[in-house]
């Protein structure tokens, strides 16, 4: 019987973690290791880029990846992880209930919204997933059947992290090709702190604010969020913005899954994870990408939920629990440069090195580093075996 690694997720962790694991069993020559991995659909659905318009084009194929790396690939939903019993529990496409038994499981099922505002589930839009970006951009292109209105023409981005500032900066040039130009459309963020961009450093702040100024997107700040509803969004102080758009992008949680396993977890629901990428208190269960809280340097820094972490963290773990089986040196897990690239609409956007976020680049120079990260970088290597171990390999370059 072959030693079963089971990786749950096809994201940016788990596409990286199979052709990590892949490569390593590869270099030692194993043939007596499977890599098997379970997700809903067969292929990376590119995230960052789902506040962009024409959602659906942003998922990649990994079924050819995966035939030239050997990774065998099952579709379903995992549903239980049975640790005692060394299983999981799944639903099929077909929703037919089935199990797979591991020697080594690794967790890589993300992170989704979570929002606890009332009336958000049933009122308000999304850009989390494919699906609620699409059913998002449904909306905005049904708009123009409305009648004109104030609340027709006011979209409330909910949240002013990067997930909000991207969508909500990008809106202005999306609602007016939708309404027409004349249209007095508004677009607000919501968000609790007292200026604009609160938690970024001062540098990027102020690049947030010129944007937003430029491009009239205005900024309800020190908004607590009371509630949502088919009219709008009410304020904690009183105030009410009539809106027919309300967008959450506050609230992400790593999967429900990691509360199956008995370790601890951070205020995000990420399981701890040691400096191989194993659960703590674990011997055969690894956790990567969004589900792993996991230290980035020897600084205090912990890995953010975000594709470049998501992205080493899959190569890590990858080479990590293949090297358990195999009995070779784990590589322990490392990722001190932090560079982020926020795009601002027809702005164009900013590029920042560093924990401290120092602005290197901005408006059109940092819209062709967005573009070339975005549009190339993060997704999947060539289906061609060489180049995907060469890329898969944790110590190659990254950013
Ligand atoms: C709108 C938006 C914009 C973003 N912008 C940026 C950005 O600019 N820069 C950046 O670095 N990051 C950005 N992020 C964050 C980034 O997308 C995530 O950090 C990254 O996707 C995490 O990778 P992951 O592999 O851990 O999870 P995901 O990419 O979410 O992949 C999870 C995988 O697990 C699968 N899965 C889930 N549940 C199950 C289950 N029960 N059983 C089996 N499989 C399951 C999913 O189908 C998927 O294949 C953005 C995210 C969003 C939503």
């Amino acid at each position: 019987m072959k030693q079963q690694i089971l990786i749950l997720g096809a994201g940016f962790a788990g596409m990286w973690a199979a052709l990590s694991a892949a490569r390593l069993t590869d270099l030692h020559d194993r043939n007596d290791i499977e890599i098997t991995v379970l997700a809903p659909q067969p292929e990376l659905r590119v995230r960052p880029r789902f506040y962009e318009a024409g959602v659906e084009n942003f998922a990649a194929p990994l079924l050819p990846l995966f035939a030239a790396t050997g990774v065998k690939f099952i579709a379903g939903s995992a549903k239980e992880i049975d640790v005692a019993n060394k299983q999981v529990w799944y639903h099929t496409a077909q929703k037919q209930l089935a199990a797979l038994h591991y020697d080594r499981l690794v967790l890589a099922t993300g992170s989704q919204i979570n929002p606890i505002v009332p009336g958000a589930h049933e009122h308000a839009f999304d850009v989390d997933t494919l699906e609620s970006a699409a059913h998002l951009e449904e909306h905005l292109h049904q708009l123009v059947e409305q009648p004109d209105s104030y609340a027709r023409n006011t979209v409330v981005v909910c949240g002013g992290g990067f997930t909000g500032i991207e969508l909500a900066t990008e809106l202005p040039a999306r609602l007016r090709a939708i309404l027409g130009n004349e249209t007095p459309v508004r677009v607000i963020i919501a968000d609790r702190s007292p200026v604009v961009g609160g938690r970024y450093s001062e540098d990027l702040c102020t690049v947030i604010k010129q944007a937003s100024d430029e491009l009239g997107v205005e900024w309800q700040l020190e908004a607590d969020i009371a509630s949502i509803n088919e009219h709008g969004v009410k304020f904690k102080n009183g105030d009410f913005i009539a809106s027919n758009t309300v967008i959450m992008t506050m609230g992400v949680q790593a999967s429900p899954l990691t509360a199956q396993i008995p370790a601890t977890r951070d205020s995000q629901g990420r399981l701890h994870v040691d400096q191989n990428l194993k659960v703590v208190g674990h011997e055969d269960i690894y956790a990567t990408g969004d589900v792993a809280h996991a230290r980035t340097d020897d600084k205090g820094n912990t890995a953010l939920m975000t594709c470049q972490h998501a992205i080493m963290l899959g190569r890590f773990v990858g080479n990590n629990v293949a090297a358990d089986i195999i009995g070779a040196n784990p590589l322990p897990y490392s990722q001190v440069n932090y560079v982020t690239c926020l795009d601002l609409g027809a702005w164009g956007a900013v590029y920042t090195e560093g924990w401290d976020q120092v602005v290197k680049s901005t408006r059109a120079e940092g819209k062709k580093i967005k573009i070339a990260i975005t549009n190339e970088l993060i997704y999947p290597p060539k289906p061609e075996k060489d180049i995907a171990f060469a890329a898969a390999d944790p110590l190659a370059p990254f950013v």
